[in-house]
């Protein structure tokens, strides 16, 4: 640079692609990866600088200068500026609106005069006191188990390769991936005394019991842990420790990804085909994706872990480019369950179950097993309906049906007819959060007689209480888990040997090992077979394997009842005979020949507004836009040849929240083309003054 920098870019916390342009300050030069105070409208706020330039396009009176660098968080690396940058490239987003919700709030507060400097000193000083096991930092590591020959073979494989590649660990479940992961760590953590490992999972329920497996296994290595379901100090004070290299392991949720991590020289992304390691607000990035090229970017290796992995992962092993592992025996001698499936057609069904079912769930109990309900749907009916006249309750705010919802525990038997439904239920829309009242009596006829129509977890678990009066049942979904520890307690019963049946969603389906759990009953999955979503069949067979894989983990012989009306189903029989070779084998025959992921990339535009043809509208100017080409000079025609460009439609769910929404979506074979293609277009989107909010998903998961 020939000049001396006079403006400092900065990334904020706003949905806009680029930095803000902000005057050097009198006497003090910033760098990049430094936080940052700046004016912002009448207000203050923090910052990340990303460049420094000499010359800004903002005209000089309406450049603003910084105001002061904030006290006590570490400069930001470059290797991860570049990561950042890369994200936010990749994702057509905004640095800032990648990578900074990942920063605690308390880290990137304006100081206030009295907490100016403060709350980082705190942090610090608050993880070295969580950090420590309860043994402390010294105490004994709790050994693992020997591994066996498949764990010790695909451990071999992983760690003959130096340098950067991507490992899928495809390991049934109870196959023994963790204590792999495990081992595996233990050699990379011993490879620097500043060596990190950072560890994703998708979900929050996950971290707490893995986080006490590391901790035992792991006592010397300080574990910081990430998501945004802590308090502010504690995750400002995990955050800071990962930041600063002083946790050695980091176990975190999506988010966890973005963390700068110094020592990075490992990276596990467990459960890697879960849909929740795409973002589903703000940038839509996804935590996975993200991981590979992170490792890619700092020549490290990564390992990603799955029963059934994504077709994305399989194909690209299937092609080379990432190398596999295979666990294909349960560690410790236990056997796969038994998979059957119970025809429902025709069958005599009591509380929504088969005799067959009920068979085999009461002689379970007598056994002094367990037996684990799946039902993925919360709530106590999916419907209200008017026997007389037809009405059903939908949501007025949006295309889907208000959920009958009971308040409070089960009834009492002695009180279950005479409470009455009013006062005991309420109608829930799971979309728009919508609550009311169940009506006095039919809005279309007057009819009093309103019934719930289908089941819920809820009502399952009346039904099985009703069935079996001196069994312990135990249920967890998201609506127990709103109570902080509620759906804890329960795991933890079950755990103790307290529960005879769980009852529960697919928070019950991931990651726990219940010793006593010897049936899985799915009561009613066929909902999965015939959704619009093309990925539909490779979420519905990840779940019930994954279902599945909570029966007999330490057990002989373990069952897995599935009811459906459509028993043959090529879901159904690949589940059936526990192959998820061949299942991905004919799920990408179908998506070559149908040119859909994993054989084309797809960016999706969607459009919110008032009214349909508002959406549609928005959307039908912007293909235009796109399909014509000339107007965005950076697009050559070879590029338009290869792009695919969608009609605009209404979307899945094409009302929610009382407006319209559609979508849109553009497609290559080529991820060079569809990135070519989209950021000139995007940028003259931008432009654009409309009422309509629109947002582009690049890799969208539902569609
Ligand atoms: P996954 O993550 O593949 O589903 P886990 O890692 O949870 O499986 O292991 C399943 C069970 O097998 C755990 O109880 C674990 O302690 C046990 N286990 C793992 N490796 C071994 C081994 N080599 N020998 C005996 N038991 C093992
Ligand atoms: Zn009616
Ligand atoms: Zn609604």
């Amino acid at each position: 640079m020939a000049d001396e920098p006079t403006i400092a870019r900065v990334a904020l916390d706003v949905p806009l692609p680029e930095p803000f342009d902000y005057r050097l300050a009198e006497g003090w030069r910033p760098a990049p990866g430094d936080w940052v105070i700046v004016p912002w409208g009448t207000s203050r706020r923090v910052g990340l600088v990303v460049g420094l330039a000499d010359s800004s396009d903002v005209p000089p009176e309406r450049l603003r200068a910084l105001e002061a660098p904030l006290a006590g968080m570490p400069r930001m690396p470059a290797h991860w500026l570049g990561f950042v940058e890369f994200g936010a490239r990749y994702y057509h987003a905004g640095i800032g609106e990648l990578a900074l919700p990942s920063v605690p709030k308390l880290l990137r507060a304006v100081p206030t005069a009295r907490s100016r400097g403060a709350p980082t000193g705190r942090a610090r000083s608050r993880f070295d006191a969580i950090a420590a096991p309860p043994g402390g930092l010294t105490a004994d590591p709790v050994p693992g188990h020997p591994p066996n020959d498949e764990q010790a073979a695909a451990l071999a494989a992983i760690e003959s390769v130096a340098g950067h590649a991507v490992h899928l660990l495809f390991g049934i479940t109870g196959s023994g991936k963790t204590e792999v992961y495990f081992r595996w760590l233990e050699h990379r953590l011993a490879s620097a005394p500043d060596a990190q490992a950072l560890v994703l999972v998708p979900e929050i329920a996950l971290t707490p019991r893995l986080a006490d497996r590391i901790r035992e296994r792991f006592p010397a290595h300080p574990l910081a842990i990430l998501h945004s379901d802590m308090p502010d100090a504690e995750r400002a004070a995990h955050w800071l420790a990962a930041a600063e290299g002083r946790a050695r392991i980091v176990l975190g949720t999506r988010l966890a990804v973005l963390a700068p991590l110094p020592g990075l020289a490992a990276i596990v992304v467990d459960e890697e085909h879960d849909a929740s390691f795409k973002q589903q607000e703000g940038a839509r990035y996804s935590a996975r994706d993200l991981a590979i090229a992170l490792a890619a970017r700092r020549g490290l290796p990564i390992v990603l872990g799955s029963a059934t992995p994504s077709l994305e992962t399989w194909h690209a092993v299937r092609r080379g480019r990432y190398r596999m592992a295979t666990l294909k025996l349960r560690a410790g001698g236990a056997a796969l369950p038994k998979v059957v499936r119970v025809p429902l057609r025709g069958a005599k069904l009591r509380q929504g179950l088969t005799e067959t079912a009920i068979a085999e769930v009461e002689a379970t109990v007598a056994r002094g097993e367990q037996a684990l309900l799946f039902l993925n749907r919360r709530g106590y009916a999916p419907v209200l309906t008017c026997g007389a006249c037809g009405w059903l309750s939908k949501c007025d705010q949006c295309d889907a049906y208000r959920v009958m919802h009971r308040i409070g525990g089960p009834p009492r038997p002695d009180e279950a007819e005479s409470a009455g439904p009013r006062s005991r239920y309420r109608l829930v829309c799971h979309h728009c959060g919508a609550d009311q009242r169940v009506p006095r009596a039919c809005p279309d006829c007057g009819n009093i007689d309103l019934a719930g129509l289908g089941r819920g977890t809820q009502r399952l678990e009346e039904g099985l209480q009703a069935l079996f009066p001196n069994a312990r049942i135990g249920r967890v979904d998201r609506d127990v888990a709103r109570h902080r520890g509620a759906a804890e307690a329960v795991i933890d019963a079950a755990h103790a040997g307290e529960v005879d049946l769980l009852v529960g969603t697919q928070m019950l389906a991931k990651g726990h090992d219940f010793r006593r759990l010897t049936l899985v009953v799915v009561v009613d999955a066929d909902g999965g077979l015939f959704a619009a979503d093309f990925r539909a069949p490779e979420r519905l067979f990840a779940t019930l394997m994954q279902v599945a894989g909570r029966a007999g983990r330490h057990h002989a012989a373990s069952r897995v009842l599935i009811q459906s009306r459509h028993p043959d189903h090529p879901v159904y029989a690949a589940l059936a005979a526990h192959d998820f070779e061949r299942f991905a084998a004919d799920q990408l025959a179908e998506r070559e020949a149908a040119r859909l992921p994993p054989f084309v990339h797809q960016a999706l535009l969607t459009a919110q507004a008032k009214t349909a043809e508002a959406a549609e509208g928005f959307l039908a100017q912007a293909r235009d836009a796109l399909v014509a080409g000339d107007t965005l000079p950076p697009i050559g025609r070879e590029v338009l040849d290869a792009l695919t460009v969608c009609d605009p439609v209404p979307m899945p769910l094409a009302q929610m929240r009382g407006e319209a929404r559609a979508q849109m979506l553009v497609e290559s074979a080529s991820r060079n083309v569809l990135h070519a293609a989209i950021g000139p277009w995007l940028a003259g989107l931008r432009a654009q003054r409309t009422p309509v909010r629109w947002q582009l998903v690049i890799d969208p998961h539902e569609i």
